[in-house]
């Protein structure tokens, strides 16, 4: 890789805290090697209270946009010079594109990235309910960017209903053909709401290692087999919740594909470009 950097080669930074573990290092510099693209990408950690002056830096260094992860997804936005529609009303940003002028412009890509990756799994959406589980960054750019792509209902469970509460409000304010209802996290109910559902999002951190034997349901005999069930968890591959879903015959999908998209997305504000997102499933994972 070393031998594609230059004196022309500007940067894409990752900002956030922690970023050791990112894959989108990985993901990016791989597509952009493969396309031959004049970029390189680099993770930052950076310290609390010194998110202005690292993206004031980006922007001193000529690099043409970056990633902000958390826990910095909702501070940036008071440095940004413009956020699209999305993004505004998300209320959070994991995409900068810095153009020529200077000027920074905020992206979310998240929500977007779960719809592609349904869209790819050929799940039919549109004017259908969707039941999620969780109430936390992604949930919410997962729930609005589904409303604003045309799902008829969305219930959001969640531990702490306060967060669903303030998640629907802002979907039933701004997206008039979706319904959206906030339940307090219950497996009764969660079963009751899934049964005329299409598609059950597990949003919550439940499943991954420090809770690897739990789901958000406990048996495959609640699950309706002709719901589709997306964990958007991708470590471990398959959580207990889609051993669950398996079990039920359920078509089911992890949160590969959606890393995978956004970081696509991302990819084509900055460069202009596809990226190749079947090399990079088979070369990064
Ligand atoms: P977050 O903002 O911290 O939200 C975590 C959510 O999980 C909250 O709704 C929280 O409920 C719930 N939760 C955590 N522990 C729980 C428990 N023991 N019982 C019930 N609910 C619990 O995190 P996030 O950024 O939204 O991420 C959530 C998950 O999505 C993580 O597993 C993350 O790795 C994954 N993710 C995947 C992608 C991808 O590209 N595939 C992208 C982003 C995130 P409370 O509100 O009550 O605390």
């Amino acid at each position: 890789m070393t031998n594609r950097i230059s004196g022309t080669t500007s940067l894409i930074g990752l900002l956030g805290n922690p970023v050791k573990h990112s894959k989108s290092p990985l993901i990016q510099n791989t597509a952009l090697e493969a396309l031959g693209l004049n970029h390189v990408y680099m993770a930052f950690e950076v310290e609390d209270g010194k998110l202005k002056e690292s993206l004031e830096a980006l922007k001193v260094l000529g690099a043409v946009g970056g990633n902000i992860t958390m826990p910095f997804k909702t501070k940036i936005i008071e440095y940004l010079d413009d956020i699209s529609s999305e993004a505004r009303i998300i209320g959070s940003i994991n995409t900068i594109k810095i153009h020529e002028n200077g000027r920074i412009t905020g992206y979310n890509t998240d929500g977007i990235g779960f719809v592609k990756s349904l869209e790819e799994n050929k799940v039919e959406f549109k004017g259908k309910k969707i039941v999620i589980a969780g109430a936390g960054g992604a949930a919410k750019a997962i729930a609005t960017q589904l409303a604003f792509d045309g799902v008829g209902e969305v219930v959001i469970f969640n531990r702490t209903l306060e967060k669903a509460k303030k998640i629907i409000d802002v979907i039933n304010k701004s997206v008039s053909s979706c319904k959206a209802t906030a339940k307090v996290m219950d497996e009764t109910d969660l079963v009751e709401e899934i049964k005329d559902a299409a598609v059950l999002v597990n949003c919550t951190s439940i499943g991954m290692k420090a809770t690897i034997g739990q789901a958000i349901i406990s048996s495959s005999a609640q699950l309706p087999k002709d719901v589709f069930v997306a964990d958007i968890i991708y470590d471990p591959e398959q959580t207990k919740l889609l051993k669950i879903a398996e079990e039920a015959g359920c078509r089911y999908m992890n949160g590969l594909m959606m890393l995978i998209w956004q970081g696509a997305i991302a990819f084509n504000v900055w460069t202009d470009k596809d990226m190749p997102v079947d090399l990079i499933k088979s070369k990064c994972f």
